[in-house]
């Protein structure tokens, strides 16, 4: 770096300046790529929600849209059994994580930042790890601490029993963030071992539910019944909204409207407030979609599990599987060469595995092709 670009770099706060940004899935732009990499669904939204946002695309682009996108907050709020007053929706669900750290957590000065040895619980955000790796990107950007707790080797959740022997855990912590069912694994967890761990946090616990709808189990009641609980959900995953950013987050209606205090006047795009209300429209169309996917999911588990990969259980829209013979990374490129893409993360704890995006059924097929060539070239 030249001198005068160490001197710009000075008017960066300095916790920016040694910020390490989370680092989204690639998204290449390869002719005839078959791409499982970023938990996309493979299935198009519904002719209904390509119908509504084709027709508002107008002069109507000059305006402002619905600050609070009030008109979906009514409809989720039908949905779930509650008042809009329960929801706010995000730019992507991950606009409601960051505003739940903002909102909850007291940012550390920066001396004391590095001088801390003890748990600061009010300024801590508290995750299981492995997990959805912006947590700790989101705490560091806020000046916050990090708490990441171990799952166990088969990523299930420790006891209450396993926690309170466990130093590291803090029932008061700001915020907890449970990835659930959990993300890279796909493990799914019950609403009642949720509700046990809930009910022993003192801070705000926020369930990540992105997807959710693959699941067997949802833990939406507890957000509706304890007063500390948000349920963040989203419409990318499940509902085949990636790109128009809509998410959103259900709870108690004071820790709601902090919530709202802090977002940005108008959070949500009009044309992702306009799809994610045509979606609700068409919910049938979705639900046989997750039964395509589910079934896809179980038919793929079975083909890899014959190749020699080790999977397992998943009640996602992807799956993690250990591969034979050779390391997961040499998987990554030699799948990569023969164009289909898969993601691989370089953390211990999981980088033996690949975690595949479930895709249709002949993108499920091309995979298994893939890996046949593969076992058998080497
Ligand atoms: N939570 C988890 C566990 C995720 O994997 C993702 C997607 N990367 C999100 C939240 C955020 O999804 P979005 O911002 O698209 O709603």
């Amino acid at each position: 770096m030249d001198s005068m670009s160490r001197n710009t770099e000075k008017l960066i706060r300095p916790l920016v300046r040694q910020l390490h940004p989370y680092i989204p899935g690639e998204q290449p732009a390869i002719r005839n790529l078959i791409k499982l990499n970023t938990n996309e669904n493979p299935y198009p939204p519904s002719p209904r929600v390509l119908r509504a946002v084709q027709q508002a695309v107008d002069s109507r682009l000059r305006l402002y849209p619905n600050p609070a996108a009030d008109p979906l907050r009514q409809r989720l709020a039908k949905m779930h059994g509650c008042a809009p007053e329960n929801i706010l929706v995000g730019n992507g669900s991950d606009e409601v994580l960051a505003l739940a750290v903002r909102a909850f957590v007291e940012p550390v000065p920066k001396t004391s930042r590095t001088r801390q040895t003890v748990a600061a619980p009010r300024s801590t955000v508290q995750y299981f790890h492995p997990s959805y790796s912006l947590y700790s990107v989101l705490a560091d950007t806020h000046g916050g601490f990090r708490n990441p707790v171990p799952l166990a080797t088969d990523f299930s959740l420790p006891s209450l029993h396993e926690l309170r022997r466990n130093a590291v855990w803090q029932f008061n912590a700001a915020l907890t963030l449970i990835t659930t069912p959990h993300a890279p694994s796909g493990r799914g967890y019950s609403t009642s071992e949720l509700e046990r761990l809930c009910r022993a946090q003192k801070g705000v616990t926020l369930l990540d539910e992105a997807y959710v709808d693959f699941a067997n189990e949802h833990a939406m009641d507890l957000a509706l019944s304890l007063p500390h609980v948000l349920v963040a959900r989203t419409f990318s995953k499940a509902y085949s909204l990636c790109f128009q950013r809509v998410g959103y987050v259900v709870g108690n209606p004071v820790l709601i409207s902090a919530l709202h205090k802090i977002r940005d006047s108008y959070n949500v795009n009009g044309l992702g407030q306009v799809a994610a209300v045509a979606t609700l429209d068409d919910l049938a169309y979705y639900q046989s979609n997750f039964k395509r996917i589910r079934g896809t999911r179980e038919q793929l588990g079975a083909e890899l599990t014959k190749l020699g990969f080790e999977v397992l259980p998943s009640q996602t829209n992807f799956i993690l599987a250990r591969p034979p013979r050779f390391p997961a990374e040499q998987w990554l490129s030699s799948l990569r060469e023969r164009k289909v893409l898969v993601r691989w993360f370089r953390q211990p704890e999981v980088s033996s595995f690949l975690r595949i995006t479930i895709g249709t059924p002949a993108e499920a097929e091309a995979l298994i092709k893939a890996a046949r060539r593969i076992l058998k070239t080497q």
